[in-house]
Formats: C-alpha cells, sequence, structure tokens
C-alpha cells in the first residue's frame, strides 16, 4: 500500500504542479494516499525570500487567508478522487522556528489540517537547506556546533506540541557534508538523538522517512541508515513516509524503496486524517 506524505504542489512557490495533476499523477501510480504539505514559512526575517505563497497564479502572503482556497481545492479532490481509490489528505509543512511558535500554533489551529509536518530549514534565520544559502550558515562553524544548534531547535520542536512529524531529520547533511565531518561526532549524535527520540514516542511524534536525497545522487534516506537503527534499538517504530517533491514528475519518487527501509528497521508506516494517525 503506497502513499506519499511530503508533496509539495503549485502552492508552494518553489513547486510547480496543480492538485489535481498530482492526484491523477497518483492514481496511474497506484498511490493509495497523498498527502500534500505546503510549506508554511512565517519568519518575518524571511520575508522577501519564502514568506510567499501560490494561488492561482496570485502570490498571497503567508498570514492571510490563503489556507481556504487550499482547503476547498483539497476537498474538491478528495471527492473527485474517492471512487479512484485514492484518499486525498490536507497537511502543511511548518518551517519551525523557535520565536514562531505562537503564529504556527494560530494557523494551524485555525484550518482542519489533516497532518501537520514540522521541519527545521533554518538556524539564524539562514536556510541550511538551501543550496545557495547554506554557506552562509556552514562556514566558519565545526560540526559540533551545527549539530548542537540544529538538535537543540529539533528538540524544541518536539516540545512544542505543535507538531504531528518531523520532517527530514538530518537535512544538515545535505550541504553541511561538504563543509564538516559528521562521523566524528558520532557519540554525540547518538545523545541527541535518544533524547529527541524519547520525547517524540512519549508525545507521539512521527519520524519521517524521507526519499529525497535519493534521486539526488544521496545513498542515504534522510534520516540516514544511523539514526534508523538507534530508531530500532530504541523500539521506535512511528513514521510516515515522503518523497519531498516539488514537481508531479517526482511524485512518490522512491517511496516503494522506503517502505522496504522500514520492514528492515521494523518501522510501521502511518497516515492521519484530521491529526489522528493510523498505521497503514
Ligand atoms: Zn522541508
Ligand atoms: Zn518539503
Amino acid at each position: 500500500m503506497l502513499v506519499d506524505y511530503h508533496v509539495h504542489p503549485d502552492y508552494s512557490i518553489d513547486a510547480a504542479g496543480k492538485i489535481l495533476d498530482y492526484c491523477k499523477k497518483a492514481v496511474e501510480l497506484g498511490l493509495k494516499e497523498i498527502c500534500f504539505t505546503t510549506h508554511l514559512d512565517l519568519d518575518p526575517a524571511r520575508k522577501e525570500i519564502d514568506d510567499k505563497v501560490r494561488v492561482d497564479e496570485k502570490i498571497m502572503e503567508m498570514r492571510s487567508e490563503w489556507p481556504e482556497y487550499y482547503l476547498e481545492e483539497i476537498q474538491d479532490a478528495r471527492s473527485m478522487f474517492a471512487g479512484k481509490g485514492l484518499k486525498v489528505k490536507a497537511g502543511v509543512e511548518v518551517d519551525y522556528q523557535p520565536h514562531l511558535e505562537k503564529d504556527i500554533g494560530i494557523i494551524i489551529n485555525e484550518y482542519d489540517f489533516d497532518f501537520v509536518m514540522g521541519s527545521v530549514h533554518c538556524l539564524e534565520h539562514i536556510a541550511i537547506s538551501s543550496s545557495g544559502e547554506n554557506a552562509k550558515y556552514f562556514v566558519g562553524r565545526s560540526a559540533e556546533q551545527v549539530l548542537e544548534a540544529y538538535y537543540h531547535v529539533v528538540d524544541l520542536a518536539v516540545e512544542s506540541g505543535l507538531f504531528d512529524c518531523i520532517g527530514h531529520l538530518d537535512i544538515y547533511k545535505r550541504y553541511g557534508n561538504k563543509y564538516m565531518d559528521f562521523e566524528s561526532q558520532k557519540h554525540r549524535l547518538n545523545e541527541y538523538l535518544v533524547s529527541i527520540l524519547n520525547k517524540m514516542k512519549n508525545h507521539r511524534i512521527a519520524l519521517e522517512l524521507n526519499t529525497s536525497p535519493f534521486r539526488n545522487g544521496g545513498k542515504e534516506p534522510h534520516p540516514g541508515y544511523d539514526v534508523l537503527k538507534t530508531c530500532q534499538r530504541m523500539g521506535f517504530d512511528f513514521i510516515t513516509i515522503g518523497s519531498d517533491c516539488h514537481c508531479v514528475k517526482n511524485l512518490a519518487k522512491d517511496v516503494e524503496k522506503a517502505f522496504k527501509i522500514a520492514a528492515k528497521y521494523k518501522l510501521s508506516v502511518y497516515g492521519f486524517e484530521k491529526r489522528i494517525p493510523y498505521v497503514l
């Protein structure tokens, strides 16, 4: 039973592809569920960069009524595809930064989302996940400093109670690996992970298995196999699977492989409806 729980339709300004086109492709691929996860980026310090959302070719601000249009369009798709064996879910991928908690809470509580994923993209207001920006953060920092800063923010995201799932854990590896050796910090990394995964277990927060590295030449998903091993050792088995596609062509890329990885590490894959998890 294949699903994709990390899909960016054209509401995200860095993505292309209409909700309906993604759904058509999902049926072609035999997916049972598709969950849209448009970016929700609220950092005032990044207003000119990513505090924008696209609604029918029109650019709106993140703090506006755009979710009404988004949820309506998803509802239409849901009705249209219900007879075709595809469940269509409404989610968001929230850029978590501690100073935004209140604003995030207001928006995610105002609307009926099925799935709210929290992702740490930014440290010190710099997107470490962006090809254009990451150097500004990594240059001049050590692996030890980066891990400490990143996992501190992830820990706060978990503690915030805002999220159903933590997106692409260890995303710092994508570009940080060019500048520093995270392997040298294995012991420290393990301490952060044990503490965070314990909290996630207690708060019933899922971990995303994100397949995007595979289509960019990477050998491991986010998070990597060392993290998945730690999950297995700790009896943490609560995951979602997503491709993080930003165009229809990449929908569900390597999702089948991710299900095999999940089975290998004894992880159970979950879906969400109205923010309630259920095993797939
Ligand atoms: Zn992300
Ligand atoms: Zn994403």
